[in-house]
């Protein structure tokens, strides 16, 4: 368009694209200061056991509290922090805070923490895991790392020493948006993956007719019980898309059905009760996130 348009539209398109680069500089910019200023915060989605509606644990998510733009969506400032090497700073503050704030909680729930693929490839990830683990006392089994297929093209074959490196301290890996990426089943063989976590794509119209998508979760889930793995399904909204997941044999599921990610607080007032479970689209769902 910019080039039927004339010169008119033509400049017009690269102020643009020069507003939306500065944008980014920006925040990138504002990133580096994010952490001493404290505006991050880790929201807490709870994650449930298909079987019998107990909450099991809860993935920590990312929230920035940015002064002038308010809440910024982790999809968007990941992705800049990933390009530099900002992200081994803000995934060690994940790491940490997530652990610290786990080993309070009144009860031994597991918590599940997002690892990018060069923070996982640097070669101080270990010994960030080991400082986390110490620093809060958490006891490794109950830290779940949720890694990307990503991982397997950051580092390749290196990355089978790796997973022994963490399995060694007790913790445990989940492969995170399974399908979506670059994954190779080869890497499954090897790879000592506690669970997978089906993808909420999949999980999109898995409930109609002759759906595809059904198909596919379906065999992800038979491929996990061969390998004795875990599922996990992400994103289920509705009534029909529990129930289909109970159905395939799915071990736990994530979503706003259940929760929305909770703030600190509400989480911990969740997990104070000692059998926490919850209804699908109980109270917790109509918290804000
Ligand atoms: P993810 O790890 O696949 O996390 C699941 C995302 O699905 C979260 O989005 C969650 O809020 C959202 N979600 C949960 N239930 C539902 C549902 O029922 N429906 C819908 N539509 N969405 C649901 P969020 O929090 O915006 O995070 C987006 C992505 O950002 C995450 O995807 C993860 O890749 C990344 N991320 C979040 N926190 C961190 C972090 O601490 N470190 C790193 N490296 N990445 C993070
Ligand atoms: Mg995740
Ligand atoms: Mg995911
Ligand atoms: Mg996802």
């Amino acid at each position: 368009a910019a080039k039927h348009g004339g010169r008119g539209a033509f400049r017009f398109f690269s102020r643009e694209l020069l507003t939306a680069a500065e944008d980014r500089r920006q925040l990138e910019e504002d990133l580096h200061d994010a952490i001493n200023r404290g505006e991050f915060v880790l929201h807490y989605q709870p994650i449930v056991q298909c079987s019998t509606h107990a909450v099991t644990g809860a993935e920590a998510l990312i929230r920035w509290n940015h002064p002038e733009q308010g809440q910024i969506s982790p999809s968007l400032f990941i992705p800049i922090a990933e390009e530099s090497a900002l992200i081994r700073r803000i995934g060690d503050w994940v790491l940490r805070t997530a652990c610290m704030e786990a080993a309070q909680w009144p009860r031994a729930l597991r918590v599940a923490v997002n690892i990018s693929p060069t923070h996982f490839s640097d070669p101080g990830f270990p010994a960030s895991v080991t400082q986390a683990l110490a620093a809060s006392g958490l006891d490794p089994d109950r830290l779940e790392l949720e890694i990307t297929e990503g991982v397997f093209l950051a580092q390749g074959d290196e990355a089978d020493a790796r997973f022994k490196t963490l399995k060694a301290l007790g913790v445990r890996l989940a492969l995170d948006d399974f399908g979506t990426g670059y994954s190779s089943l080869g890497y499954l063989k090897s790879a000592p993956f506690d669970k997978i976590k089906i993808d909420q794509s999949f999980v999109k119209g898995a409930t109609q007719t002759g759906s595809r998508n059904r198909a596919i979760i379906a065999a992800i889930v038979a491929l996990a019980q061969a390998l004795e793995m875990e599922t996990t399904a992400e994103g289920i909204e509705t009534h029909d898309q529990l129930d289909l997941m109970r159905e395939l044999g799915v071990s736990q599921v994530q979503g706003y059905i259940y929760s929305r990610p909770l703030q600190p607080e509400a989480f911990l007032d969740g997990a104070r009760q000692t059998d926490w479970g919850i209804e699908p689209e109980g109270p917790a769902c109509q918290r804000q996130d």
